[in-house]
């Protein structure tokens, strides 16, 4: 059986990239974003009771991929099953300096690239086909 390699080593320097999923505002279509609603039998402004006068509302449409920050590799992960248990489940995973060693965050290979170009290159192409499919 081929044992599978990390592609990263120990101290070596690489860039995490995020799924986010960044608000976008939507500005309120009862007010159009003044937050207040015009009576005009009585002629009074009262606070827009759509948007509760905030004007609009926080919305989460685009989720997108992002690159983050550089990190240091501190431990490797490897993760290898034998194919009767476990098809296509082997992954490589790492901990960094900045997210903690032994305890912290766990980091898959394939969110880490070796220079900041390679993860915003990667970040356009996985953007791009998000757009293709929504
Ligand atoms: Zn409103």
């Amino acid at each position: 059986m081929q044992a599978i390699n990390a592609k990263y080593k120990l101290g070596q320097e690489v860039w995490k990239i995020n799924w986010c999923n960044p608000p976008t505002w939507e500005t309120c279509y009862t007010c159009n974003g003044s937050k207040f609603v015009h009576i005009k039998e009585t002629n009074k402004q009262i606070s827009c009771p759509d948007c509760r006068g905030e004007g609009g509302r926080s919305v989460f449409l685009s989720s997108r991929w992002k690159a983050g920050s550089k990190l240091t590799i501190g431990k490797i992960q490897i993760e290898q099953f034998d194919p009767i248990y476990s098809d296509n489940k082997n992954r490589v995973t790492y901990m960094c300096k900045e997210t903690g060693i032994g305890t912290g965050s766990v980091h898959d290979q394939n969110q880490l690239f070796a220079s900041l170009e390679a993860a915003e290159r990667e970040v356009k192409k996985r953007n791009k086909t998000l757009e293709k499919e929504g």
